[in-house]
């Protein structure tokens, strides 16, 4: 899948630097143990700014999707039909990204899914596959 790349900032620079060692990692407060995204200085639950980098098991499942049918961006026109979903990762958060490897009528709510690493570019980003025994055949 083409995809277009990420804007990185000093606050997201740890996340996409973990991505290209094949990593998903996101901030926890160490006060209240809130694990977050998008990334920030404080923690969103207890306003702490006592918070680390932890890293995830990178399995999930698909909380909401869509799926493109029509490119809005002509950078991925080739990509057409191509699935965005809301992952709910075991750990909590909830992340936006792409299901590969699935047809997208084989794709459902609740589907476990893991994380899976672009090839593409010099940036990796974290997409994910269907795993287990919960995929519809
Ligand atoms: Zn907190």
């Amino acid at each position: 899948m083409i995809h277009i790349p990420p804007k990185i900032s000093c606050d997201t620079a740890p996340f996409w630097a973990a991505c290209n060692e094949r990593t998903l990692q996101l901030r926890q407060c160490e006060a209240c143990g809130h694990i977050y995204w998008p990334a920030a200085p404080f923690c969103p639950a207890c306003a702490s700014a006592n918070v680390k980098w932890q890293k995830l098991t990178g399995e999930g499942t698909v909380f909401s999707y869509v799926v493109f049918r029509q490119a809005f961006d002509a950078r991925l026109q080739e990509a057409i039909p191509y699935v965005v979903a809301v992952i709910r990762l075991r750990e909590g958060p909830k992340i936006v990204s792409n299901i590969l490897c699935c047809p997208p009528e084989k794709i459902f709510i609740d589907m476990p899914v893991r994380v899976a690493w672009s090839e593409e570019g010099i940036q990796r980003v974290p997409q994910f596959v269907p795993c287990g025994t919960g995929a519809k055949a």
